[in-house]
């Protein structure tokens, strides 16, 4: 057993973006476009979560890619303002997120339904502190506990907004003074768990905007677009690291 902190970097606003099975029910045409759908969807979602893995990667661990979330893990060490320092990581992701995600506003001249949507993708990101074990699988280590799993059923709740950090209160206690009254209470009811007093920071950056892509005409940003899929089509991931959903 060991302590530590968990934390999931969560895209959202993309589960609405398309309906990519209906679109896959429609013969030839309709697989072809649900393929290049899917492909700019995930193209633009993972462009989004490695601005936020580099954010966050400093102070904690990537632990799994998980969809369209990234979960990370660090055990806990003897400095006193280590969850402070997660803290801070966690404005520097909203910063690239947002930052990345005005970058790619030349998407929208793309005009297929995941580009002229990503407009709406925000970060969410939940934390926790608690206890977990580490199992050895091959060459990757996996950790797992009640703790794991409740910091994933934290994305389950009823908060409207896609736009906040959730912390529980094990997290919070460890905060100085200044970054606790960041957070607001919230009760949220977390299946299998029960109904368990949580802290929000909520947040509102409304859609990205960027000068140099407005001041373009629409023919250069469609070039701009089509060249920056046709890049990320070819490269494939780099990192090695295990792409799955999650079982919690
Ligand atoms: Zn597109």
């Amino acid at each position: 057993m060991q302590s530590g902190y968990f934390l999931i970097a969560d895209i959202s606003g993309y589960t609405e973006f398309v309906q990519l099975h209906t679109l896959k029910q429609k013969p030839l045409f309709g697989k072809f476009m649900a393929k290049n759908f899917e492909n700019h969807a995930s193209i633009i979602i993972s462009d989004l979560l490695e601005s936020v893995i580099e954010a966050i990667e400093p102070s904690m661990k990537l632990h799994k890619l998980e969809g369209d979330a990234a979960f990370f893990y660090i055990e806990e060490n003897s400095e006193l303002d280590q969850a402070d320092k997660i803290i801070s990581a966690m404005g520097k992701a909203n910063e690239a997120f947002t930052n990345k995600a005005s970058d790619l506003l030349f998407v929208q001249a793309c005009g297929c339904e995941p580009c002229s949507q990503s407009k709406n993708l925000k970060l969410k990101i939940v934390v926790h502190k608690g206890t977990c074990v580490t199992q050895k699988i091959r060459n990757f280590e996996e950790i797992s506990g009640e703790d794991v799993i409740l910091t994933h059923r934290l994305l389950k709740n009823n908060i409207a907004s896609n736009e906040y950090w959730l912390v529980t209160k094990e997290f919070a206690k460890n905060l100085s003074k200044d970054n606790q009254k960041k957070f607001m209470p919230s009760s949220q009811k977390i299946e299998n768990f029960g109904k368990i007093g949580l802290l929000i920071c909520e947040f509102d950056s409304g859609e990205p905007v960027n000068s140099d892509v407005s001041k373009r005409s629409r023919a250069i940003n469609w070039i701009i677009q089509a060249s920056y899929f046709t890049k990320h089509t070819l490269k494939r991931p780099s990192r090695k690291i295990r792409i799955g959903d999650s079982n919690v």
